[in-house]
């Protein structure tokens, strides 16, 4: 090999390493883990203004009320278990996250939002957003255990960014939330995207790393199934059957699959879990239903 070469390999083996230390994905070259925090950060804004854009009439961000040791109780309940998914994020998914400015304690934000839709959803920047009506639905602590670490986990992986990329392109997203905003970018994708959900890939991993954190956390992952189930029936054979159910909009824009129940109980399986090692709820003095059901929710 000629000198001439042996420099351009090593220039290039440079350039991947740099390239690999800097950045994580290629898409965060151009929408930077900073610009992502900055979306989610006005996305909330519009949230908590009650913008028509995101939000539909007679839905407003839920705040304990004053004095109200219920709401108060069930509140903090919510924000502790959040707060144990969060804790159970690996560093290496914590470094392609934390834009500088921000640590582990100070980058999630999760909310809840009175509306008589029955949803979840998170936007990029580590905004976790759920609707009283979903956290009326869930019958076990697992079950908000699977949906929170299954948000997280979008989150984590950067579904939304991915998803920016696919439909108009990085550079497209990142000139459109520079010149018009927050506005500008529901606009072009339209804000159902935000509420989203994406792709049956991006799905099924989020699965996934809800299973991963409830698992490592010491809590039954089986939540998500036990959910998910009550969303669709199955014929003698197996098959789904769509059924008109309380989840019509919660399965509208998470699909119904029976695949990712399937999925969910293969891991399960494979884990070894039982009651004694993860249970269904695991904070029983009040539980998690006692709580929400004093608060009025
Ligand atoms: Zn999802």
């Amino acid at each position: 090999m000629s000198n001439k070469w042996k420099l351009f390999w090593a220039a290039s083996l440079g350039f991947v390493m740099l390239f690999q230390a800097c950045v994580n994905s290629w898409e965060e070259l151009i929408i930077s883990l900073e610009d992502e925090k900055n979306m989610g950060k006005d996305f909330d804004g519009l949230v908590r203004s009650g913008n028509s854009e995101v939000m539909q009439p007679g839905e407003s961000i839920f705040t304990p009320q004053t004095g109200n040791q219920e709401q108060i109780a069930f509140y903090q309940y919510y924000q502790d278990r959040a707060r144990e998914i969060v804790n159970a994020i690996d560093q290496k998914d914590w470094d392609a996250l934390l834009p500088s400015g921000y640590t582990k304690n100070n980058f999630f934000e999760f909310k809840i939002i009175n509306s008589t839709q029955v949803n979840a959803f998170a936007v990029p920047g580590g905004y976790v957003y759920f609707y009283t009506s979903i956290l009326k639905q869930f019958q076990s602590e697992s079950e908000l255990m699977g949906v929170l670490g299954h948000e997280v986990g979008h989150v984590v992986k950067h579904h939304s960014r991915q998803g920016m990329v696919k439909q108009v392109g990085a550079s497209t997203v990142i000139s459109i939330f520079l010149g018009d905003g927050i506005g500008g970018l529901i606009g072009t994708l339209g804000a159902q995207f935000w509420l989203l959900d994406g792709s049956r890939e991006n799905e099924l991993e989020a699965d996934e790393m809800g299973f991963y954190y409830t698992n490592k956390i010491g809590i039954s992952s089986s939540g998500l199934s036990t959910f998910f189930s009550r969303g669709f029936e199955t014929d003698a054979q197996g098959n789904c059957i769509d059924s008109k159910s309380s989840l019509t909009d919660l399965l509208s824009t998470h699909p119904p699959s029976c695949e990712r129940v399937k999925e969910n109980n293969k891991r399960i399986e494979k884990s070894g879990q039982n009651p004694q090692t993860h249970p269904i709820n695991k904070n029983t003095n009040p539980s998690f239903t006692q709580l929400r059901d004093a608060a009025g929710i």
